[in-house]
């Protein structure tokens, strides 16, 4: 499909490109190893997604596919993400996110074998994330079950570790859910290094809520 053909079925082009950009920095960055992982935009009535297990540095265009909202296929040269359930819940329980990023970082997927959540430590992830990061029940990867628990582990926050798999992060745009998995991977970190040293201390329950509205009212505002 090239831009005219994807123009002339009221498609953007600009988001494909934009999440291939995204696919690279997920990879350079190494938030995922080899193609595992995913990225999607919501835009109007279409969910663009990256295909099922293709490299990241080969991906084009016309490798992105382009599902209903829920799921059905309207372009696709290949298969779309094993993890379509994953996106296509998310966006049903979240009005608010426009776009998701599934990665399997390190210190995150520790976090996700050995904890349960992570509590309020550092000022950037409870304005950026949320006050208590939550670990989502195990479930098979791709199934619609991974997908249910992952929407209970998100809640109302930017992200949420996958049991013994990752994590994923969701935003207005690629942009923030980017920032988002930054911010997670840093903050499973340094939960991991302040346990090693002994209990954490946490940010108090009122403070965590005003940093978390300070943020959440002030992007909105953009
Ligand atoms: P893909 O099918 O998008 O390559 O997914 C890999 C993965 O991370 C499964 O959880
Ligand atoms: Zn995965």
């Amino acid at each position: 499909m090239d831009n005219s053909d994807i123009m002339q079925q009221g498609l953007d082009s600009l988001v494909a490109d934009e999440i291939i950009a995204y696919a690279q920095r997920i990879s350079s960055e190494g938030f995922t190893k080899g193609t595992w992982g995913n990225i999607s935009v919501l835009k109007g009535e279409h969910i663009y997604i990256t295909p099922s297990g293709q490299p990241y540095d080969k991906l084009k265009r016309e490798d992105i596919c382009i599902l209903k909202r829920n799921g059905d296929i309207v372009y696709a040269k290949n298969k779309p993400s094993s993890e379509t359930a994953l996106h296509v819940k998310i966006y049903e329980s979240r009005n608010d996110v426009k776009a998701i990023l599934h990665t399997h970082p390190i210190y995150s997927t520790v976090v996700s074998i050995t904890l349960s959540s992570i509590p309020p430590i550092v000022e950037d992830a409870v304005m950026i994330l949320g006050e208590t990061l939550y670990v989502s029940e195990y479930a098979l990867p791709g199934t619609i079950e991974l997908a249910q628990n992952a929407v209970r582990a998100l809640s109302n926050n930017h992200c949420a570790f996958l049991k013994n798999h990752g994590l994923v992060t969701v935003g207005v745009n690629l942009q923030e859910a980017f920032v988002a998995t930054q911010v997670a991977e840093k903050t499973a970190q340094i939960c991991i290094e302040s346990l090693k040293l002994g209990s954490m201390s946490t940010i108090p329950h009122e403070h965590a809520i005003k940093l978390r509205e300070k943020y959440l009212q002030s992007y909105r505002q953009k």
